[in-house]
């Protein structure tokens, strides 16, 4: 297994596009790590420029002990599964799985034996005589990660391995990766434009914007503290509540009322600031920001309330499903305790 070590790294495109911008980043030996971002912000880039697939431009790569920089994709020790799984459509299961040790010429003995152990622990022991065209999505997604197994390779790289997988397929594919990762302890790098999965599966995710890290932390930093604004709207299915204020004696004012951070904040009186509350933080209050409910959305158990506000929309309040107000009633609602998060307006950076 191998820590990856990146320093400096940029690739650039022919055309001139900085897909990966002077990137550092270091994992450790055994980590699932996440490489999360908007389309086009070089997660894929990344994967491949680590896989050898691309040039880097500048910077290093180095995997274990080793520089790999100018190495050969082949060379390097990386296994990548892609998207579309890239299965040999001409091959049986059995064969796609033991295609590595045919290539380094291994006895057919081994290729069988590799086949037969990988297939097991996979749930594919069934399958082994069918061909790609004959297995459902997630069938071909094992496929394709048993023969990444099969090249007994230090780091495992996947771009969107669940992308292909309808959402129950999804969830189940998830738990199931996490466990084959914490059993394997490869050193694994999985590119994901899903927040909720990289929330699900990481151990730390780099949130990616325009071929740069934004923010590194595990799941919980993440979630709890974006450090900017830009990382605070992209982590969590309902996105955070990002309101326009000014901080005045040692309190922020928005929507019409002024609410308490948490701690003591080195900011001068007048300093414009972005009031981060997230909706799961987000409760009926008898103190706090006053609106009109707009919009109600019933999810069963609870619904998600929707506030007009003066000058803001404050959405995902969340109420018991019995407890639901009508639409044009008047509430209030708050932040939990210690969860108003506080951004400078200019920098948009976490104060
Ligand atoms: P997605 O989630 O949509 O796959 P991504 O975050 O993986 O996006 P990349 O595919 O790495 O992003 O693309 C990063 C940038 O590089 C984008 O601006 C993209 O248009 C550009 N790009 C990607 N591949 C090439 C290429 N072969 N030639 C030129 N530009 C490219």
């Amino acid at each position: 297994m191998a820590d990856i070590e990146l320093t400096g790294l940029s690739t650039v495109y022919p055309n001139g596009v900085r897909a990966v911008d002077g990137l550092d980043l270091s994992i450790t030996d055994g980590e699932f790590f996440a490489l999360l971002g908007p389309s086009g912000c070089g997660k894929t880039t990344l994967l491949r420029t680590i896989a050898g697939l691309e040039q880097s431009a500048e910077g290093t790569i180095v995997l274990g002990e080793k520089d790999v920089t100018r190495v050969d994709a082949g060379k390097r020790g990386v296994a990548m599964v892609f998207q579309d799984y890239a299965l040999f459509p001409h091959m049986t299961v059995a064969q796609n799985i033991s295609y590595p040790l045919r290539v380094r010429r291994a006895s057919k003995q081994a290729q069988q034996d590799a086949a037969t152990s990988t297939s097991a622990g996979l749930g594919l022991s069934e399958l082994l005589e069918r061909r790609p065209a004959q297995l459902s999505g997630g069938q071909q997604q094992r496929v394709a990660l048993a023969r990444a197994i099969t090249m007994s390779a230090e780091v495992l790289l996947l771009d969107e391995p669940l992308s292909n997988l309808d959402a129950r397929l999804r969830l189940e594919a998830r738990t199931f990766l996490k466990r084959l990762q914490r059993d394997l302890g490869l050193t694994t790098v999985f590119v994901t434009h899903d927040q909720a999965e990289a929330l699900a599966l990481a151990d730390r995710i780099a949130v990616m914007a325009e071929g740069r890290i934004r923010q590194l932390g595990t799941p919980k930093e993440v979630f709890q503290r974006p450090a900017d604004t830009f990382v605070a709207n992209f982590i969590g299915s309902t996105p955070m509540n990002l309101l326009t204020g000014t901080y005045r004696d040692g309190l922020v004012e928005v929507a019409g009322t002024r609410l308490a951070p948490p701690g003591d904040l080195t900011l001068t009186d007048g300093t414009p600031v972005v009031a981060g509350i997230r909706p799961e933080y987000l409760h009926p209050a008898s103190d706090g920001i006053t609106g009109t409910v707009s919009i109600v959305e019933n999810l069963g158990v609870t619904s998600l309330v929707t506030l007009e506000c003066p000058g803001e929309v404050l959405v995902g309040l969340t109420v018991p499903e019995q407890d639901e107000p009508a639409v044009g009633t008047t509430m209030t609602a708050a932040p939990a305790k210690g969860r108003l998060l506080v951004y400078d307006g200019e920098t948009n950076q976490l104060v």
